[in-house]
């Protein structure tokens, strides 16, 4: 694996950039810090990988801004040994920020050309999330309950499916919004029927796309 003292150095200024912009959840920084970002990017895209941009993946798709996974990842307050299901796993780099935190990952993916290619990725730099191909509205019925579910494509409304494979305490986390801009929800689910839902600013994902599986 080619992850230089160079690397290193720009990951460590990458986690302290994320930081001033307000995140302050220190094991996301550190996860941010260890994950060697260079290594999820088309090579012709390797001296913008620790910039905290987006960028493409292929199959039309990007790898999220690196400000936007850590700030989802603060969002779902991960606590060792949770289970968590991701919808999108695109690169695998959300991933593996979420199995850095210690969670056991549960991910999902549409576009199967990314899924192959995730798939064979992540396990070669040491990284083990289940991931699976299919239709992310339709969650993980198999695996539910999980403790934590975070979506990372545009949602044009929030999928039933995903609150009522949450447990009871759980949280979901989702961009929702039809156009390009998201706004950023999190649902904490408080009884099998009931949910508290906060906003937490706009952002920008690729659509969560339907029947194309
Ligand atoms: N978490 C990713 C970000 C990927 S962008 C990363 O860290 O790189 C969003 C991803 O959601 C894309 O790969 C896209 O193909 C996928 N996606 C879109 N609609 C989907 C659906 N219905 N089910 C599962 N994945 C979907």
């Amino acid at each position: 694996m080619n992850d230089t003292f160079k690397h290193k150095g720009l990951r460590k200024k990458l986690a302290e950039e994320i930081k001033a912009k307000g995140i302050s959840n220190p094991d996301v920084l550190k996860a941010i810090e260890t994950i060697p970002r260079h290594l999820f990017l088309d090579s012709s895209f390797l001296e913008f990988a620790y910039q905290d941009k987006p960028f493409p993946i292929g199959a039309g798709q990007t790898i999220s801004q690196p400000y936007t996974v850590a700030f989802q990842s603060q969002l779902l307050n991960i606590k060792k040994g949770e289970k968590i299901l991701e919808v999108g796993t695109g690169s695998g780099y959300q991933a593996c920020v979420l199995v850095e935190l210690g969670a056991k990952v549960f991910t999902i993916e549409r576009q199967k050309s990314l899924y192959q290619k995730t798939k064979v990725f992540l396990p070669s730099i040491g990284y083990n999330p289940k991931m699976f191909y299919g239709d992310g509205y339709a969650g993980l019925p198999a695996f539910a309950p999980f403790d934590k579910v975070i979506v990372t494509a545009g949602a044009p409304f929030i999928p039933e499916k995903l609150i009522l494979q949450l447990k009871v305490g759980g949280i979901l986390v989702i961009p929702v919004g039809e156009n390009d801009t998201q706004t950023m929800i999190t649902i904490l689910k408080t009884s099998e029927t009931e949910y508290i839902k906060t906003e937490h600013g706009s952002f920008r994902f690729v659509p969560l796309l339907e029947d194309k599986t």
